[in-house]
């Protein structure tokens, strides 16, 4: 098996620097796939936090970053970029060998793709006026709308994505002016130091941009610091829930992006080759561990048998194994708590009456690593737990519909409303689903991420927009200035 080299870590990056941390205080770096202990990195306590948030308030009041032209800005961040593109290949090798995703996804999600977005941002922030002009009313005058940056921002990472959701954040906080503290899952830390070292090499201006490492106690200790003036966090709504309480009670700008449970609707005029072939991306990706996945599949009644069936052999045909394996489609999950998660999720499918056309456990003849098999669940309907509860893992439920009307009911029948797909050989039929689901984003024979428009939830799937100009918008904050001409 490949690994990163070096899988240990000793220091952690605060104030542009690879720096000591305040403890000895470790955290495993753990293989699914072997589930043997491969490394460690250090543990962040209360004092590592101070000093990164320190750092970054020092950068944000005293080092030119936020008042710098914005053409300064985006060369610094360009560089970043290009300093990022060189360990673009060694980044994805971390990812996949700290939570299993597939290679050939990590290569793009999270190795190019950061890079992209990175530049995206240098882009845009260099076609968006700062201040506006704008005629007073009712009084003769006129008023100046300035947009400022928020300040000084923690992001906090889930384990799923870990490179692309930091740079959703990063990079338009960054371009915004602002600094971050950003702290990545402990399940996925060690790729956080090639963030760092590119950072460096890139000359970001010391305290720009700092990591502390740790799980959810470190998450809460740096949420509610007083240094912070943003929070935008990726990850579970329960997490989501208390940040966003802690935030409520400090007046505190929050960005949250949660869980989701989004409905593929299968329309009756849909090729089943395409829709299948689809499906194995818009609710499979990252062997299930994507918060957008189309994890109910809805289908007219009539054909309902065919699609069972055709659902059931797309997801038995994936080639599971090594993640770092080019075949590989599906790859182990995260932990041992993720897939004991997922397996006790099969059992309530099976306890509430629903078939397992396919998978149901671990997968034949692997008996090393946090695999599942892909599964899919017939015979089971909205109001069932695997319907309604965001399992993040390979596990598919078909459900039956009647019509249109009923099938965006189902969709829209849910505490979550993050993604969704529609299936028709007419994308203009395909809109009209599209406009009448409930839900943040939403894709007609796809289901694809654009760095120029916004992503982000409703209802219990999140607060607030991610990329585009919109997710730039999140890190700024506007200041009237009235003038009496
Ligand atoms: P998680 O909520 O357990 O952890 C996410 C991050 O938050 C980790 O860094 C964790 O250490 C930290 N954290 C946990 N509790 C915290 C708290 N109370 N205060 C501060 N920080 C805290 O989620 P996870 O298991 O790592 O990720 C999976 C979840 O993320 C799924 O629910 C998935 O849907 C969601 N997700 C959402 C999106 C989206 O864009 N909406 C994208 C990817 C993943």
């Amino acid at each position: 098996m490949t690994t990163v080299e070096p899988t240990t870590r000793t220091e952690l990056f605060i104030g542009g620097r690879f720096r000591a941390p305040a403890s000895t205080a470790t955290l495993p770096v753990i293989s699914p796939l072997t589930e043997q202990q491969i490394g460690t990195v250090p543990e962040s306590i209360t004092a590592d936090v101070d000093a990164a948030v320190d750092a970054a308030r020092t950068a944000f009041a005293s080092s030119g970053w936020r008042s710098m032209p914005a053409a300064e800005r985006a060369t610094i961040l360009n560089r970043f970029a290009d300093a990022l593109q060189a360990r673009a290949d060694s980044r994805a090798t971390a990812v996949s060998t700290e939570n299993g995703m597939p290679i050939t996804l990590s290569r793009f999600a999270e190795g190019a793709a950061p890079v992209q977005l990175l530049r995206y941002y240098a882009g845009l922030i260099g076609t968006l006026p700062v201040e506006e002009r704008r005629s007073s009313q009712p009084m003769p005058g006129t008023t100046v709308v300035r947009r400022e940056p928020v300040g000084v921002v923690a992001a906090i990472a889930p384990w799923n994505f870990p490179a692309i959701l930091s740079m959703f954040k990063i990079a338009p906080a960054l371009a915004a002016g602002c600094t971050v503290v950003l702290k990545p899952a402990p399940e996925t830390t060690l790729d956080s130091y090639v963030l760092a070292e590119a950072a460096i090499d890139a000359g970001l201006p010391e305290g720009v941009l700092n990591i502390v490492t740790g799980g959810a106690a470190v998450g809460e200790y740096l949420v509610a610091h007083p240094g912070i003036d943003k929070v935008a966090f990726t990850g579970s709504t329960a997490a989501g829930r208390q940040i966003g309480r802690v935030c409520g009670e400090m007046i505190r700008p929050v960005t949250l992006e949660l869980g989701g449970k989004s409905a593929a609707i299968v329309l009756d005029d849909a090729d089943i080759e395409t829709t299948v072939g689809g499906l194995a991306t818009a609710s499979l990706l990252n062997t299930g561990q994507t918060c957008y996945m189309s994890t109910r599949i809805l289908v007219p009644h009539n054909i309902y048998p065919t699609y069972v069936d055709a659902i059931s052999a797309m997801a038995a045909a994936l080639p599971i194994g090594d993640p770092l394996d080019e075949n590989t489609a599906i790859g182990p999950l995260v932990s041992d708590t993720q897939r004991n998660r997922v397996l006790s999720y099969i059992e309530r499918g099976r306890a509430d009456g629903g078939t397992v056309t396919t998978g149901g456990g671990a997968p034949d003849g692997i008996d090393q690593g946090y695999f599942v098999a892909p599964t899919v669940f017939s015979g089971l309907d909205n109001t069932s737990t695997l319907a309604r509860e965001e399992i993040f893992g390979p596990v598919l439920t078909v459900l039956g519909y009647r019509d249109v009307d009923e099938a965006i009911a189902m969709a829209n029948d849910s505490d979550y409303g993050l993604g969704g797909t529609v299936w028709t050989s007419d994308d203009e039929r395909g809109l009209d689903v599209a406009r009448r689901v409930d839900t943040g984003s939403f894709g007609v024979n796809t289901f694809n991420l654009d760095w120029g428009s916004p992503f982000g939830g409703v209802k219990a799937s999140g607060i607030g927009r991610e990329l585009g100009p919109e997710g730039l918008a999140a890190y700024q904050r506007t200041k009237s200035v009235f003038l009496t001409a």
